[in-house]
């Protein structure tokens, strides 16, 4: 079954190079009875293991696990003690961060510095912070102007079964980000992970079985997005879905789902904007616009993929930002060095340079990059297309690779044809604005049409701030309390206490 040395991981050989990845349902390990999956490692497109994802029947048992687990131990369970296994949970996290970032690197291709400074300490943060919100989860009491007297109140209560559907491109942290708000709310959940990145899901689940949540809360069913996703989306007793994914596969799950009317959040794609002014801090611009579009291989629905730019600055921001693409360093996720990885797989390789051919057919010219380097592995060198137009599919579309489209602006007073400009996408997810002029930067913001806006930064994630897309990009919102309550219900209380 295995054909790949292990030899670049430091940490003792993890259980996927010995025996098969396995189902976690009821608090047990199954072996799945779906698809027979390969894992591989998109640095060398080696495959790393093999194992059978989950079928339809295998979900069926997650999801009654889940609904049984919603009436026992874990209905009656204080917040403070749900909150304090999350917290324990993150406590784990840490002690294994190495080995989840190991893992992590191994499976996505990522450089080891992300996931060992960034991605898992960022995934402990989020279990962190919405520990502390189980205790938090409040109705408040409500006046009303009804004849009489009346006591009248608001709770919050679990929504009850929860499916998660994440994607590849950050495995664990897009897992964690939906199953800590589930957990802390008293949802129990079933997660899915991508049949591509099932590996630290997976370890994940071996930590929580050791921690205490009693069996069903947590079940993980890796498989395939048309067999697991959609047994998911499909069942009865689900009764909210909340997945990351594209926007095609978005809509489908808003027709499949509409006929039981369970809750839905979808956390889509984007093809996000970065606009910068002539009197920005521009080196500073140039970097954070290079890292937004080639952090994770511009495998990131928030990366800022079209750059607007004053014309008078332009040549100096497109040039600054072309040799930082040439200056990346790619390699393997474990490669010491390495600054960029690779894509998760051959198709999204294909996927991306199709894309540059057709943007370099449309007229785009390259300014950085633009081919894909002869190596083993899923690698495309980071991209820069100049002379991009509004008509262009590279312009119109989510590439989800490391490829930035440039176009300019003449007047920074014109601030509506701009900001028409940067609106004028299907999509709606993250704007960037660059400007020392706050004045400015306000007026812009109120007009994005992005569920996130960022001025002077292309970072601003944080687990306290709602994170989330209009139009295309979806609704629903990740983190913060409202990404919390969005695993609850609220009903409302209305008492007569008149005599
Ligand atoms: P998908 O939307 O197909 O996959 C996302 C998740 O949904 C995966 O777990 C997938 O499972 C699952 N899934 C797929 N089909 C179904 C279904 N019918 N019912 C339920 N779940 C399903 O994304 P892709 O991996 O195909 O990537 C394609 C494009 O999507 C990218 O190029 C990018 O443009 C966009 N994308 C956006 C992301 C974001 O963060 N917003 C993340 C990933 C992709 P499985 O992978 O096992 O098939």
């Amino acid at each position: 079954m295995m054909s790949h040395e292990t030899t670049t991981l430091t940490i003792p050989k993890p259980q996927i190079f010995t025996q098969p990845l396995k189902l976690l349902i009821d608090g047990d390990w199954v072996d799945g009875s779906g698809d027979a999956l390969d894992i591989h490692d998109p640095s060398t497109g080696q495959v790393i293991s093999t194992f059978t994802g989950a079928s339809a029947d295998d979900v069926d048992r997650a999801v009654r696990a889940a609904s049984r687990a919603l009436e026992g131990e874990w209905s009656t369970m204080p917040p403070s003690v749900r909150g304090r296994l999350l917290w324990r949970l993150a406590d784990a996290l840490e002690e294994h961060l190495e080995e989840f970032a190991q893992l992590e690197s191994l499976n996505t291709g990522k450089p080891l510095r992300v996931t060992r400074s960034f991605e898992i300490p960022q995934a402990i943060d989020i279990l962190r912070y919405n520990a502390g919100w189980a205790t938090k989860l409040n109705g408040e009491t409500r006046d009303v102007s009804l004849p009489g007297e009346w006591h009248t109140y608001t709770m919050r209560r679990p929504l009850g079964v929860a499916g998660l559907i994440v994607p590849w491109n950050n495995p664990l942290v897009m897992a964690v980000a939906k199953l800590a708000p589930a957990l802390a709310a008293g949802c129990t959940v079933v997660l899915k992970p991508a049949e591509l990145t099932p590996v630290t899901a997976a370890r994940l689940g071996e930590l929580v079985c050791d921690l205490g949540f009693p069996a069903g809360v947590i079940n993980i069913v890796p498989g395939l997005g048309t067999v697991a996703g959609e047994a998911i989306a499909t069942h009865p007793l689900v009764d909210k879905v909340s997945f990351t994914g594209s926007t095609a596969v978005g809509q489908h799950l808003q027709r499949t789902t509409a006929a039981s009317l369970k809750r839905l959040s979808l956390e889509l794609g984007g093809k996000s904007p970065v606009l910068i002014f002539a009197d920005a801090d521009l080196d500073r611009a140039i970097d954070s616009a290079a890292l937004s579009i080639f952090s994770n291989s511009g495998q990131i629905c928030a990366a800022g993929s079209r750059l607007y730019v004053q014309s008078s600055v332009a040549d100096r921001v497109i040039d600054g930002i072309s040799e930082r693409a040439k200056a990346l360093s790619l390699g393997g996720g474990l490669e010491e060095g390495t600054t960029m990885g690779p894509l998760i797989s051959a198709r999204q390789r294909e996927r991306v340079l199709r894309y540059i051919g057709e943007g370099l057919e449309q007229g785009a010219e390259l300014a950085a990059g633009g081919f894909a380097p002869d190596r083993p592995g899923f690698f495309v060198q980071p991209t820069v297309l100049t002379n991009a137009a509004p008509g262009m599919s590279v312009v119109a579309e989510e590439i989800f690779g490391p490829v930035l489209v440039t176009q300019t602006f003449d007047d920074p007073e014109e601030l509506d044809a701009i900001v028409g400009r940067a609106n004028n996408s299907v999509y709606g997810l993250s704007a960037y604005v660059w400007t020392r002029d706050l004045a400015r930067a306000h007026r812009i913001a109120r007009r994005l049409a992005a569920g996130n806006v960022r001025v002077n930064t292309h970072s601003g994630m944080d687990p306290n701030m709602p994170f989330g897309g209009v139009k295309a990009s979806g609704y629903g919102k990740e983190n913060g309390r409202e990404g919390v309550e969005a695993y609850t219900e609220l009903t409302s209380v209305a008492m007569n206490i008149g005599a």
